[in-house]
């Protein structure tokens, strides 16, 4: 019973077709990623390093705030330059605590946005995000946050989420489900329970935003992002943490 009607436009989620290697491309054309930070740096240190190691070819993070351990990513201090051309997904929310206007920052740019975490509660109402290209990345909590009690399944609770915000929904959980305003539903093969621990949305997040960037469409580029996800959690083994997922993905990909 996956408490929608059979007739929709529902499936599971398959390894994805990911776009090949240009010969002639450089690291930009790969994919930019451009991380916002908050409060907390270690979470978007996973979503950063998640991001490059799902193939995105440069990944930058603004911060106010020191942050190492991201070797290959361009830390920036300050100002975001959030026009720039080059910019293939943004991704806001993994550690952003409650900093209300690196929000409202991101979604002044006419870029694709992934939102997770705290960025979720802090979008206040759904209409908001009309007009926006938006992946957003709930767990239990952070959905009821934005979407309130809705009724009906959670295949229902999902699409219902994504009409109301016209973006991408990835409900997560031990049965995550991506819904698409147009009515598409994909849902993620089973992944291990060991998969609840501190840091692995970070790190969803992250392989998100990176598809996104490397040019998939929204609905798709959740789907990859969840199906890499649940493999990497597996190849990581169940005595894992957050950064083993990390070193898992490149053997998956
Ligand atoms: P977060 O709640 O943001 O830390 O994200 C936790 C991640 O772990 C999400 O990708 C969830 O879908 C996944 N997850 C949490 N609990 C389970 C579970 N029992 N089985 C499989 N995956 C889970
Ligand atoms: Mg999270």
């Amino acid at each position: 019973d996956i408490g929608i009607d059979p007739g929709a436009d529902w499936f599971e989620i398959e390894r994805p077709d990911l776009p090949s290697l240009d010969p002639a491309g450089h690291k930009y054309s790969r994919g930019l990623v451009h991380c916002l930070a908050g409060q907390m740096p270690g979470a978007i240190v996973l979503a950063a390093t998640a991001a490059a190691k799902s193939g995105a070819g440069y990944v930058r993070v603004s911060t106010s705030l020191p942050i190492s351990g991201l070797p290959s990513s361009v830390v920036q201090s300050g100002g975001a330059d959030l026009q720039d051309e080059r910019i293939g997904c943004i991704l806001v929310g993994p550690g952003l605590g409650d900093v209300p206007p690196v929000l409202t920052l991101a979604l002044t740019a006419p870029k694709p946005i992934v939102i997770d975490a705290d960025g979720i509660g802090l979008v206040g109402d759904p209409e908001r995000l009309h007009g926006h290209d938006v992946i957003l990345t709930p767990h239990e909590g952070e959905f009821g946050k934005l979407f309130g009690k809705l009724e009906g399944s959670k295949a229902e609770r999902a699409l219902e989420a994504a009409r109301r915000s016209q973006s991408v929904v990835v409900y997560k959980g031990p049965d995550t489900l991506v819904a698409a305003p147009d009515g598409r539903l994909g849902f993620a093969p089973p992944a291990p329970a060991w998969l609840a621990t501190a840091g692995t949305g970070d790190v969803l997040a992250g392989m998100i935003a990176a598809m996104r960037a490397r040019g998939l469409e929204a609905f798709d580029a959740a789907c990859a992002g969840v199906w890499l996800h649940g493999r990497a959690a597996e190849a990581a083994g169940p005595h894992m943490i957050a950064d083993d997922l990390l070193e898992a993905i490149p053997s998956v990909l």
